[in-house]
């Protein structure tokens, strides 16, 4: 490990999940790691088991000043940001587009889409000016395909991952690498949701079908070496058995 020794990782969405095993590995590979969600208790619980290389910040990232003074905080304290991962993102509202509540379904765009948007405008200035960086977006199957009840999520996913096409074409060859995981399901909070709903095919999958939170992380590690340059630009997907293959996962 040490791929990442000396570069600082601002991680939305650690408080669990897929954000938290991210951090842990990020960490123990060396980085210093910015958590950012709203559980407060939850990522100053995970920096304390992390170490002094952890700084939590508590931030909602559909507020972009929230974003903006989170990153300005990770600068402030290591000297700018190498690599942004854009995880934080709900599920909810589930329910039929017909039936869904208009402030519910406004919340999930304003965190899953224009959530990603605020961590990108944050820190594409910074990374511009200290040379460059990685900026990853979890993207979703649901991103491409509809699922009923899923309107909100599917919508805003669609919306991240043509940021991060607009992104990298905005910003290829300026030192910025921009790219999508989509990671498949995964065995987290949010699944358990998905499976309380019983609205579509997904939330009847069986669990030992949900990969563990630690394996999208090692593809974002991996993610953030110049062994993926090639999918600058483009989305990875987990499901794929040649990118798992390459990553070291099994299955
Ligand atoms: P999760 O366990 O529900 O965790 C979601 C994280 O996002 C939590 O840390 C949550 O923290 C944070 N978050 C939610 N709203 C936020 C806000 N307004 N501001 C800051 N942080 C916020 O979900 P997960 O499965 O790890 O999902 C992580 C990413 O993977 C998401 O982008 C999701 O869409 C994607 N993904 C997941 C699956 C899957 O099967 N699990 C499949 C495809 C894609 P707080 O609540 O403390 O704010």
């Amino acid at each position: 490990m040490g791929e990442l020794k000396g570069k600082t990782a601002v991680i939305t969405g650690a408080s669990r999940g897929i954000g938290a095993s991210t951090a842990r590995l990020f960490a123990e590979a060396g980085a210093n790691v910015v958590l950012l969600a709203r559980s407060g208790s939850a990522i100053d619980a995970l920096a304390a088991e992390i170490g002094g290389q952890a700084l939590a910040v508590p931030c909602d990232v559909g507020s972009f000043r929230a974003v903006q003074a989170a990153v300005d905080a990770a600068a402030e304290r290591h000297g700018g940001v190498d690599i942004l991962i854009n995880n934080a993102a709900v599920i909810e509202p589930i329910a039929l587009l017909s039936a869904t509540d208009p402030a519910a379904w406004s919340m999930a765009i304003d965190i899953n889409l224009k959530g990603v948007y605020h961590g990108m405008r944050a820190v594409i200035p910074l990374m511009i000016g200290t040379g460059g960086g990685t900026i990853i977006t979890i993207s979703s199957g649901a991103a491409h395909n509809p699922l009923e009840g899923w309107s909100a999520y599917c919508a805003s996913k669609a919306g991240a991952a043509m940021l991060t096409a607009c992104a990298d074409r905005e910003n290829r060859g300026k030192g910025l690498r921009i790219m999508g995981l989509s990671p498949g399901t995964v065995a987290t909070d949010m699944q358990r949701e998905i499976r309380k709903s019983g609205i579509n095919p997904v939330s009847r999958l069986d669990w030992s079908e949900h990969i563990p939170p630690e394996w999208p992380a090692r593809a974002l590690l991996w993610m953030c070496t110049p062994d993926a340059d090639d999918f600058i630009g483009q989305e990875i997907s987990l499901r794929d058995s040649a990118i798992r293959k390459r990553i070291g996962l099994s299955g």
